[in-house]
C-alpha cells in the first residue's frame, strides 16, 4: 500500500522517476499532464475544453481537474494505491484532495519535493521539444509553478508530509533516494 504524490517543477523528472516508483510499488502511475495530453489527442469534451491552457502553459481550471482526478481515484486499479505526478498543482487542488481522500476513506503516505534550480529546467525543457516546450511556453510554465504550485512546498511541508529530494543528480541516483526516503515513511 502506498499512496505518493510526486511533486516538482516543470522538468524536474517527476515523470520518468513515477514510473520507476509505480513499478516499484505496484501502484497506478497516475499523470494528469498525460491524460490531459491524451484527451486533447483524442479531441474528447475533456481535451477540446483543456487544449487551450496547455498550449499557453496555464494550468487548466481546478474544477475540470478536479474531476477528472475523482473519477480517476475511485478506479478499482488503485485500491492498493497510487502515485499522483502533476496534481496538486495548486492550493485548491490540495485542498480538494484532502476532501476527495476523507471521503473515500484513504490517507496519503509522502509527498516527494523533487528540487531543481531553474536554469537546469530551462537546459533540460528546451532539450525535451514536446509540442508546449517552446521558449516561451516553458518560462510561462515556470513562471506559473512558482506563483501557483510552489506554495504547495508549505502546505505538504506544515504537515510534515514532505521530503526533498535533490532531482539535479542522475536519474538513478534520484530513484535511489527517493526509495531511500520512502524506506522510512512506508510499512513493510
Ligand atoms: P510538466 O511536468 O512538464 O509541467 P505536465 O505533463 O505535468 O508537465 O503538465 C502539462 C500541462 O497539463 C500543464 O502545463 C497544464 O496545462 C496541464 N496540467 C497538468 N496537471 C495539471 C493540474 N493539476 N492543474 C492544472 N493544469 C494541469
Amino acid at each position: 500500500m502506498a499512496s505518493l504524490i510526486i511533486f516538482g517543477p516543470p522538468g524536474a523528472g517527476k515523470g520518468t522517476q513515477a514510473v520507476e516508483l509505480s513499478t516499484r510499488f505496484a501502484v497506478p502511475h497516475i499523470s494528469t499532464g498525460d491524460l490531459f495530453r491524451t484527451a486533447v489527442a483524442e479531441q474528447t469534451a475533456l481535451g477540446v475544453k483543456a487544449q487551450d491552457y496547455l498550449d499557453r502553459g496555464e494550468l487548466v481550471p481546478d474544477d475540470l481537474v478536479i474531476d477528472l482526478i475523482r473519477e480517476r481515484l475511485v478506479q478499482p486499479d488503485t485500491q492498493p494505491g497510487w502515485l499522483l505526478d502533476g496534481f496538486p498543482r495548486t492550493v485548491p487542488q490540495a485542498h480538494a484532495l484532502d476532501e476527495l481522500l476523507t471521503s473515500i476513506d484513504r490517507g496519503l503516505d509522502r509527498v516527494i519535493n523533487l528540487v531543481v534550480p531553474d536554469e537546469m529546467l530551462l537546459e533540460r525543457l528546451l532539450g525535451r521539444g514536446r509540442k508546449d516546450d517552446s521558449e516561451a511556453v516553458i518560462c510561462r510554465r515556470l513562471q506559473v509553478y512558482h506563483d501557483q504550485t510552489a506554495p504547495l512546498i508549505r502546505f505538504y511541508g506544515d504537515r510534515h508530509q514532505l521530503t526533498d529530494i535533490d532531482g539535479s543528480a542522475a536519474v538513478e541516483d534520484v530513484t535511489e533516494a527517493i526509495q531511500a526516503a520512502l524506506d522510512n515513511f512506508l510499512p513493510g
